[in-house]
């Protein structure tokens, strides 16, 4: 089944340069892809076009076999939900514990930050701590986020975004700052997330041995255009 489909992307940031030039792009079920390429590739804008979180200037989008280009704002909110996004920097709110900002991924702020959690229903809670233990965060869900370490940090964005119930997963940079041991736990999970729950996942590295590890297929972006697209590899003889 097709997730995802990009037709003739482009997005321009002003008259003078084209960041991506005309992108076609489909990703299956369960899918893992990952983009590679050099600083200022695109890579980052390719994976904020898909949820227009960054509009493009011009193409179509279909996910799901909706047309996202096509939505209002409201409209575009409610499918957003279907698709996660993982940030470099976890984007998490630190003075918030790790089950409040899980919680909040999915079920939004009820009401003032006080006393957070006695506003969600069990249901909700049941499956944030669900979440949570196969991640193995269980034991930290009531710490601060702003005490944990860079992969707990990611491990907890990862969380915040399947409590959403995903099919397609966005990664934009996911362990750029983590050291060894950290990325190879948030990959092994992104791995897990695409294998065994069937959640299309795409992701921006820059680590060529990372994505040629991973990947079930490789996408190599070049001054915006995508100059690669196959298995892993196939890759090395265009290094
Ligand atoms: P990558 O993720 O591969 O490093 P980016 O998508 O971040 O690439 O950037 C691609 C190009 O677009 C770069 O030349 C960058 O300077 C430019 N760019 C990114 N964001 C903006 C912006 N908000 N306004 C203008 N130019 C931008
Ligand atoms: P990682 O390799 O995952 O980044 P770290 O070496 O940064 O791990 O952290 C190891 C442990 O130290 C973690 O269990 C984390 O909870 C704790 N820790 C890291 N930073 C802080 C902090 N600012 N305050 C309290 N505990 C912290």
């Amino acid at each position: 089944t097709t997730v995802l489909k990009l037709t003739n992307l482009v997005k321009s940031y002003d008259r003078q340069t084209t960041v991506l030039d005309g992108i076609n792009l489909e990703l299956q079920e369960g899918e893992f892809v990952s983009i590679i390429g050099k600083s200022g590739a695109g890579k980052s804008t390719l994976l904020r076009c898909i949820n227009r979180m960054i509009e493009p200037s011009s193409g179509t989008i279909l996910f799901n076999n909706t047309s996202l280009t096509k939505l209002n704002k409201r409209e575009l909110r409610k499918e957003r939900t279907k698709i996660g996004m993982i940030f470099q920097h976890y984007n998490l709110v630190s003075r918030l514990t790790v089950f409040e900002n899980v919680l909040h991924g999915r079920f939004g702020y009820k009401s003032s930050l006080k006393g957070i959690l006695g506003i969600y229903s069990e249901e909700e809670k049941l499956l944030a701590l669900q979440i949570l233990d196969k991640l193995g965060m269980k034991e930290h869900i009531y710490k601060r986020c702003d005490q944990l370490s860079g992969g707990q940090k990611q491990r907890v964005g990862i969380a915040r975004a399947l409590v959403q119930e995903p099919t397609l997963l966005l990664c934009d940079e996911p362990i750029a700052s983590l050291d060894p041991n950290a990325s190879k736990v948030i990959m092994d999970h992104l791995k897990e997330i695409s294998q065994s729950m069937g959640i299309t996942v795409l992701v921006n590295l820059h680590q060529v041995d990372v994505a040629m590890r991973y990947s079930d297929r490789i996408i190599g972006l070049s001054k915006g255009e995508k100059v690669f697209d196959g298995k892993p590899k196939n890759l090395t003889q265009h290094n």
